[in-house]
């Protein structure tokens, strides 16, 4: 994403762009790829918020925006499969969700008025309550007295899964922006956008946005280096040792990539680059299931009390015109009736050793609980995608070691979701990086231009809040 962005958005400038891709697909982690039988799998589910505006932003661009469905109502489903819906009510920013918690089953009294406490102190604030950078989300949440309800079938559920680590383990300002951003500062924030096609399928009008500008993209085809002269980029060696030049270039490969390909000294201790020895990874574990008939009825499921975070229905969510509630098509056990569902585990540490059909087996319990028509039906197929190296672990610091577009070189920008973004781990941060590379590259050439989009406006209190404890509305 930070890649074909940064491509797009460059040609669209009117320079010559050659995009550069090691693996036979456009979309790097964000991809997906057809299995043996003629399934398309997505690599791992992946879905937007109503904040993501780069995001929006760059879909336009690839003309891919009419294949990401957005939905107003968050489903979710506790431990005995007892239903909760968050959605908007008519109330200003942040008071919007506040009835929807108000009805959320799940949760006590007790953890709800924990609950408000926070995210009150977190609007107040403006997005920024003062103490929390530096300390860990789940210290920040002990000093705002939440009970282990509230954190661990609320901020838990929400924040372990948008920024795939543990709470113990993440920077508090992450973890406090996610919810400033998606479900206080504005009122559609929150809104989930799900892509209606396969992941690849949305990134062929980046092609046609490239090669039909004089530009190029050569799949199959890694770089093994980069090579730099007096501080300044000089040209790269491809996998097959041809050599390449250009006036500059984005490198928009994975962190632990990008320091194999440069010269040590620039992430020695000290060096710009020692960041990219510092972030670590944490994994992510997708798990395909097929059932021979409809098993499930809503569109996707958050689970609270389970190992097993999301469900998302797969043949809900890619049908023509899927209408909530209805999945039934068909006769049962025939093919058209089939339902494919998307199990997602974020932070898996306790998983990526476990064998698959092991991981198979405790989602097929869980599903149980949650969906009971899985019970009786026949699991027709399963298959586990484990993403070691998921995104960079957000733990407490690491902000400071991602670098920004120009830290490497001159005419060498850096992109990807691990720069410095402002963002976690996630395709906008991967879309920003690359509209702040483009940005960078655009300025040298004499031409400069702002791609980067703003976050939505704040709304309601939020923004005078923030107008008051920022000195600007946002
Ligand atoms: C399992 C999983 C689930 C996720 N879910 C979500 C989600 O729901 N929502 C969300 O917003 N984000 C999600 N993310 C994060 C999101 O996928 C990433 O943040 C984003 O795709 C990163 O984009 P990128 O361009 O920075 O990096 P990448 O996608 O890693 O792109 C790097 C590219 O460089 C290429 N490359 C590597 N080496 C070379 C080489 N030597 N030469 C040439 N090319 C090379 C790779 O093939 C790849 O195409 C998820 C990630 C994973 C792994």
């Amino acid at each position: 994403m930070a890649g074909l962005s940064s491509a797009v958005a460059l040609a669209e400038a009117g320079l010559e762009v050659c995009l550069l891709e090691k693996r036979p697909r456009l979309g790097g982690r964000a991809t997906s790829y057809t299995l043996p039988d003629g399934s398309e799998v997505d690599n791992c589910q992946h879905v937007t918020l109503g904040c993501c505006t780069n995001l929006a932003d760059f879909y336009r661009r690839a003309e891919a925006d009419s294949k990401i469905r957005f939905y107003d109502k968050l489903y979710f489903a506790d431990g005995r499969g007892r239903r909760s819906v968050i959605r908007a009510w008519p109330l200003p920013p942040p008071l919007h969700l506040a009835p929807s918690f108000l009805f959320f089953g799940a949760l006590t009294m007790a953890d709800k008025r924990a609950i408000a406490h926070a995210m009150l102190a977190i609007a107040r604030a403006g997005g920024e309550p003062p103490g929390a950078p530096g300390m860990s989300m789940l210290d920040w949440l002990h000093s705002m007295r939440q009970t282990p309800g509230a954190i661990e079938r609320f901020w838990r559920v929400v924040l372990v899964s948008a920024l795939n680590e543990e709470l113990a383990r993440t920077d508090a300002i992450y973890g406090i922006a996610v919810f400033w951003k998606a479900f206080l500062a504005s009122r559609g924030g929150y809104r989930l956008g799900i892509p209606s096609v396969p992941l690849a399928e949305l990134y062929q009008g980046c092609r046609d946005a490239i090669v039909h500008r004089k530009g190029e993209i050569r799949l199959r085809t890694g770089v093994r280096e980069i090579r730099l002269r007096d501080g300044r980029f000089a040209g790269v060696v491809l996998e097959d040792g041809t050599e390449m030049a250009a006036d500059a270039c984005i490198a928009a490969v994975p962190h632990d990539v990008l320091r194999e390909m440069l010269p040590p000294e620039l992430s020695a201790k000290g060096a710009p680059l020692e960041g990219l020895r510092r972030l670590r990874a944490s994994p992510i574990t997708g798990v395909h299931l097929w059932y021979d008939r409809p098993v499930m009825t809503e569109p996707f499921l958050a689970l609270l009390d389970h190992t097993t975070q999301w469900i998302f229905n797969r043949t809900l969510l890619h049908a023509a015109e899927p209408s909530v509630g209805n999945s039934e098509h068909g006769a049962e056990g025939d093919e058209a009736s089939r339902q494919y569902l998307q199990l997602v585990i974020s932070a898996s540490y306790d998983l990526a050793p476990r064998p698959r059909q092991e991981i198979i087996e405790l989602c097929r319990k869980e599903l149980a609980d949650v969906l009971p028509a899985t019970r009786s039906a026949a699991l027709v197929k399963a298959t586990v995608i484990k993403e070691i190296d998921a995104t960079f672990s957000p733990e407490p610091g690491a902000d400071a070691w991602r670098p920004a577009a120009r830290a490497a070189a001159q005419k060498l920008y850096l992109a990807g979701d691990w720069t410095r973004t402002g963002w976690p781990a996630t395709m906008e941060g991967a879309v920003r990086s690359g509209y702040l590379a483009a940005e960078a590259a655009l300025s040298d050439f004499g031409c400069p231009r702002e791609l980067v989009r703003q976050d939505p406006p704040f709304e309601g209190l939020s923004r005078r809040w923030a107008r008051q404890t920022r000195g600007r509305p946002g």
